[in-house]
């Protein structure tokens, strides 16, 4: 098999022995070695969801939330490669357009596009499906996708999803309702094939897609749906969501 690491520099040495008979391919992976947490795990899925990789995370001391495994654990992922037992589970991925005068960026996110405006309040017409739906004025929104839901989205009193509901999430930021200006003022859940469009001058926004700044020009428009790729990660056998959920917030 082609593999490639992403992040954990300084571990990577020791496990690299233990690949000898795979070949390392940094450009064209058919697995994506995660060393790290969550952070490491969504720049690697910017990195190469184009490829269709499938992408092993392995945690590093950090929260975790994607990472199914351990460092001393390798041995045994790789076996269960090599002899084809692995388990992996599919997650939905959201598609991004931004969209300017003279530009269009196009992108995918495994958590969330967030548009925040932390100094002025922002005026944002959102769409849904072609049709003027609300006005918005305040801080921002997030559109998440259901493995994102637990991250900002939750922060910011979004719903957890189960990702075996292929949908979105649309989140307000701190929102302002008043006379003169009104949402609908909670979280709201689409299926799979909505798309949400929201309008505004977006020069002085912050745009990240899962955490990572988007260096933009002058947007003023910015389409989101589900993408119709997924992504492929390594889980342990009997994947479940709602343990997951419990291990990483309650216990
Ligand atoms: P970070 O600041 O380390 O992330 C904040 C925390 O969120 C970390 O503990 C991270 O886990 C965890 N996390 C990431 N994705 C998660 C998920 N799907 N479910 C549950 N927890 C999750 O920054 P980062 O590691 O680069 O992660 C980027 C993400 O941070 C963004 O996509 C956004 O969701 C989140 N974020 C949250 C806030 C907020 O809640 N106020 C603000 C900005 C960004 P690790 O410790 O394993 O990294
Ligand atoms: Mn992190």
């Amino acid at each position: 098999m082609k593999y490639a690491f992403f992040g954990g520099q300084e571990h990577q040495k020791s496990l690299i022995p233990l690949l000898k008979n795979h070949v390392r391919d940094e450009e064209d992976p058919e697995y994506v070695f995660s060393l790290g947490g969550d952070g490491t795990i969504l720049r690697a899925v910017q990195r190469y969801a184009k490829t269709n990789a499938t992408f092993i995370g392995i945690n590093m001391g950090k929260l975790g939330f994607y990472t199914d495994f351990e460092i001393t654990e390798f041995s045994d992922i790789l076996k269960s490669i090599e002899n084809g037992t692995h388990q992996t589970t599919a997650f939905s991925l959201l598609e991004y357009q931004l969209i300017g005068k003279d530009d269009r960026i196009v992108g995918i996110g495994l958590n969330e596009l967030a548009i925040i405006s932390p100094v002025h309040t922002h005026i944002i017409e959102v769409d849904i499906d072609g049709e003027h739906f609300e006005s918005f004025r305040g801080t921002g929104f997030l559109i998440s996708t259901p493995t994102g839901s637990t991250a900002y989205n939750k922060s910011c009193g979004g719903s957890i999803i189960d990702p075996k509901i292929e949908a979105l999430q649309l989140t307000e930021v701190a929102s302002i309702n008043n006379r003169i200006y009104k949402t609908l003022a909670s979280p709201i859940v689409f299926s799979s094939d909505t798309t949400v469009v929201l309008r505004s001058d977006f020069a002085n926004t912050f745009l990240s897609i899962d955490g990572i700044e988007l260096k933009t020009s002058t947007i003023n428009q910015i389409d989101v749906k589900l993408a119709t790729q997924k992504v492929k990660f390594m889980t342990r056998p009997h994947y479940d969501f709602w343990k997951r959920v419990k291990k990483s917030f309650l216990n």
